[in-house]
């Protein structure tokens, strides 16, 4: 599966009603950052109760956390007209562009 069919997919249980659908955009940002919350979370826990150790039930729920989160950026993506191929594919492109140059460890959105 690529990120294009990823998100024809995922975009079939997006339905948004009342505030949601004026401003749907809006609502996955919101969606997006709760969801983040949540698996920054797991991987919190992993450190503080098993000492970093992910056992294959804790695997199974960053997993799934995961998902969420590709879920909502799925849909940002949709919302602002960007295929999430060409998404992927820039954010690689900008990576290897960066090594290339020796940048890969400086700060900077646009270096
Ligand atoms: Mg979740």
């Amino acid at each position: 599966m690529n990120f294009d069919e990823y998100q024809k997919l995922a975009s079939r249980t997006a339905t948004f009603s009342g505030k949601q659908a004026e401003i749907p955009l809006v609502y996955v940002a919101l969606g997006l950052a709760g969801e983040s919350g949540e698996l920054i979370e797991k991987i919190k826990k992993v450190m503080r109760n098993d000492n970093g150790e992910i056992s294959e039930e804790k695997r199974e729920e960053i997993k799934r956390e995961i998902g969420d989160v590709l879920w909502y950026l799925s849909q940002i993506s949709r919302l602002c007209d960007i295929p999430f191929d060409d998404a992927a594919v820039t954010n690689i492109e900008k990576l290897a562009d960066r090594a290339k140059r020796g940048v890969i460890k400086s700060e900077g959105d646009t270096r």
